[in-house]
């Protein structure tokens, strides 16, 4: 489960921003930002059992993202949704030969799910549910949830208050990304880090900052700015619920590497999205996140 915000090419000099709210089975467990290499540098969080991840983006400013599709289907499948998604990261520079690829693999039984895919020039939304659809995506807001609703698409075994929640959650996700102003990419990111707390009229399994009673739970917020030059990109990532947690800018793992310079200068951020202080960053753990500032 999931919310998702895009904003594809309405920023200059910054075609993708995106906010992911990851809401995860409770007893998963996931890793902050790190980079992984393959054809390609690929900078991503990463779900501690599959080592796959839910979003990220590559040095060749390709972007994508995964949310679930609560629809039903086979539960166990052949291969993880997030190693799919780090095969397109790792392997793709453009999103049209990254969407080929991405259907040629979906028929050998992944579970459904929804793929974002976007470069400088073209994106699409990649829906598997009993079928395979790509649909192009405009330049604009755009939000994805764990229940995406087209004509052909069966919701008849979806649970009532399920699509009630998805579309609390999609509508004020929607409501409030097109109140920002797209334009100064610093001003954007603080907006979305206040639309990533946000509760709505109550914290609950409809909100965007997450708070389920039992299975699920809000795992982690990223924010991603991805840069016509890759190196300016910006990566945000608060474990935990932002309403109670921070924000930490790993925006140094693009100059880094992946293993981190001692010494890098992180950006704390408070529930609120207020900024806190810079702080010298004293240690990395092994996957090169931030362990204490
Ligand atoms: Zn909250």
């Amino acid at each position: 489960m999931c919310t998702l915000i895009v904003f594809y090419r309405l920023l200059e000099g910054f075609h993708v921003v995106a906010m992911h709210n990851r809401y995860a089975r409770r007893g998963s467990f996931e890793e902050p930002p790190r980079v992984s290499k393959g054809r390609f540098k690929a900078y991503h969080p990463v779900d501690s059992s599959s080592k796959g991840t839910w979003v990220g983006f590559n040095e060749e400013g390709l972007f994508a993202a995964a949310t679930d599709q609560h629809t039903g289907g086979p539960i166990h499948a052949y291969r993880s949704r997030g190693l799919l998604l780090l095969d397109i990261l790792t392997g793709f520079s453009e999103s049209s030969e990254a969407v080929d690829y991405v259907e040629r693999e979906l028929t050998k039984g992944y579970r459904r799910g929804n793929f974002i895919i976007a470069d400088r020039k073209q994106a699409f939304h990649i829906l598997k549910d009993e079928r395979v659809e790509v649909t192009p995506i405009d330049p604009g807001v755009h939000v994805f949830t764990n229940l995406t609703l087209k004509g052909w698409v069966r919701t008849e075994n979806v649970p009532e208050d399920l699509l009630k929640y998805v579309e609390m959650r999609r509508r004020r996700a929607l409501e409030l990304a097109s109140q920002i102003e797209p334009k100064v990419v610093d001003r954007v990111i603080e907006e979305l880090r206040r639309v990533a707390s946000d509760h709505g009229e109550e914290p609950g399994r409809g909100s965007i900052c997450y708070h389920g009673e039992t299975g699920w739970y809000m795992s982690s917020s990223t924010i991603m700015a991805v840069a016509e030059n890759p190196g300016d990109s910006r990566i945000l990532y608060c474990p935990g619920n932002p309403c109670e947690g921070r924000f930490l800018d790993y925006s140094h793992i693009l100059r880094e590497g992946g293993g981190g310079a001692a010494g890098a200068l992180a950006e704390v951020y408070g529930p609120r999205g207020r900024w806190l202080k810079s702080t010298r960053r004293v240690g990395s753990s092994p996957v090169g996140g931030l362990r204490s500032v």
